[in-house]
């Protein structure tokens, strides 16, 4: 006959003074522990829409669909939650300070219809005056601008990304032909012209 060991002796004795290591769920509702690594989640305050999530999922847990039409463009990024593994790769690398995308404690994920195994977000985008392409999510383009600075005046692109959020200019193109407009900005000035041009005062 085998003998248990010492070991699971002790835990036997504890699990009777103690009580179960496991919970009772499903009578009594389960709680994770803090550090549990369950279903992570789009943050919408944070997201910036880089995509960045996206081409480190190993998993090819995430996915993304750009529309663009009447005028209006849009990211929405898909997190499939039936593909995740929960590997965290998305939160790591994730240039939001981590906080676009997060690991929950989310574990409770059964679900019947499999085409509702998803969540997701949508990012505004910028798209190319020209030719309609897009550029980049509106957000990551502001993100881009704040970390560069003043080096982000030597990019139009950007330059104007900082215009629009600051509402010196807006997405009209009429805004080109308007008095302190772009066209404006774009030329070699004087201090006090430049002033006026850029903040309007
Ligand atoms: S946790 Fe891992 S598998 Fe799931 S979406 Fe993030 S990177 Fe992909
Ligand atoms: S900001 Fe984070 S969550 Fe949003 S698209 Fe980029 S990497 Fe993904």
């Amino acid at each position: 006959m085998k003998l248990p060991k010492i070991r699971e002796l002790l835990e036997a004795v504890k699990a009777l003074v103690v009580g179960p290591y496991t919970s009772r769920f499903p009578r009594k509702p389960h709680v994770p522990f803090k550090s549990f690594r369950g279903q992570p989640q789009f943050n919408e305050d944070f997201c910036v829409g880089c995509l960045a999530c996206e081409e480190v999922c190993p998993a090819g847990a995430i996915g993304h669909n750009d529309a663009v039409s009447g005028g209006k463009a849009v990211r929405t990024i898909y997190h499939y939650t039936d593909t995740c593994i929960f590997c965290g790769e998305c939160e790591a690398a994730c240039i939001a300070d981590h906080k676009g995308i997060k690991l929950s404690t989310e574990w409770d994920l059964a679900f019947f219809d499999r085409n509702r195994a998803f969540e997701s977000i949508d990012r505004d985008l910028v798209t190319c005056e020209r030719c309609g392409a897009v550029v980049a999510a509106r957000r990551h383009l502001q993100w881009i601008t704040d970390r560069l600075g003043e080096l982000a005046f030597s990019s139009p692109t950007l330059y104007q990304t900082k215009l629009k959020e600051l509402g010196l200019i807006d997405d009209n193109p009429a805004a080109v032909h308007r008095e302190n407009a772009r066209s404006d900005r774009l030329k070699t000035l004087c201090a006090h012209c430049r002033r006026q041009t850029t903040a309007g005062a």
